[in-house]
């Protein structure tokens, strides 16, 4: 409830600095002492991290050999004892958000903290990952929207040889190219949306609009730079920003080839 009112700001902390993509090498444990369990590990890349009241954390619950069987879930709340956050680290772009480090190092967390069962970590963020990433296509699909929208605008002012750069050939077909592209692009997500409604997105749907809308954002920002010229590597100019920006979807949430790695699971 508190993260429904805005009092509280969680995270969800999966990654490691030794393991991003194959979670289920994670090397974080949480071991079961009485009514407690001690948590010992670290997770790097953690949105919202430096910032957080509580965190979702993976961690392993039995043996390392059992792999994917003994990830588990848990609530931390960032004031235990133990728990310890990094300064937030320094990215290429997204510099609004904080991204960061998290340390445990003998956490005492009370074992009504375990979130669903022992073991059964890897199969519910299988499950609602599917969520995070139809976030990441919707935020693609309209940060696409936005980055044409304003290198149209662009575009009609700025003179070259006596005429709006709008007005060359090269310039109408990428816009046309992109404006089909991206109406596209929102077809599927809407689609995806509508199936989300009615609980029946598939993983591998979500997967699917993750990787090629966010790849289709890359392409389109790069394009959209290129039509701005010099001024589109200027950090005043919001393409620019949205250049550096967009880059970063395509590896989180699961990078790109493990999207498809986890569509071709399903054929
Ligand atoms: C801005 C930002 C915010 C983030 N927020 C969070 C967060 O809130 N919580 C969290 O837990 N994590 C977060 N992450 C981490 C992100 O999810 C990981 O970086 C990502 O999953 C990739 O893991 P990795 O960095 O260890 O790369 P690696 O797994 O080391 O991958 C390196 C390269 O190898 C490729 N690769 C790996 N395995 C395969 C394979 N089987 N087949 C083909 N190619 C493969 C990858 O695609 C990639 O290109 C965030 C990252 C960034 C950049």
């Amino acid at each position: 409830p508190k993260m429904a009112t805005g009092e509280a700001v969680t995270a969800v902390a999966m990654t490691e600095p030794g393991t991003g993509s194959d979670l289920q090498r994670i090397k974080t444990t949480a071991t079961l002492e009485g009514d407690h369990y001690v948590v010992n590990g670290s997770k790097i890349f953690i949105t919202n991290g430096y910032l957080c009241d509580m965190a979702v954390v993976a961690v392993r619950t039995g043996s390392a050999e059992l792999g994917a069987q003994s990830v588990s879930l848990m609530i931390i709340e960032a004031d235990r004892e133990g728990f310890s956050k990094g300064r937030p680290l320094k990215k290429v772009g997204m510099r609004g958000q904080d991204t960061c480090e998290l340390f445990f190092d003998n956490v005492k967390v009370p074992k009504e903290n375990l979130l669903g069962a022992e073991g059964m970590g890897f199969i519910a963020l299988m499950k609602e990952l599917a969520w995070e990433r139809m976030m990441i296509a919707i935020i693609c699909a309209s940060s696409a929207e936005y980055a044409l929208a304003t290198t149209v605008e662009y575009v009609k002012q700025r003179q070259a040889f006596g005429k709006p750069v709008a007005a060359f050939q090269n310039t109408r077909f990428e816009l046309a190219e992109m404006r089909s592209e991206i109406q596209i692009a929102r077809v599927y997500v809407d689609r995806c949306m509508e199936l989300v409604v009615r609980n029946a997105l598939s993983p591998e749907a979500a997967c699917a609009a993750k990787y090629w809308v966010s790849d289709l954002l890359s392409n389109v920002v790069d394009r959209c730079v290129q039509l701005h010229g010099g001024y589109g590597y200027m950090l005043e100019y919001p393409i620019a920003r949205a250049y550096i920006d967009t880059r970063a979807n395509r590896i989180y949430g699961g990078t790109n080839e493990i999207m498809k790695e986890l569509i071709s699971r399903s054929i």
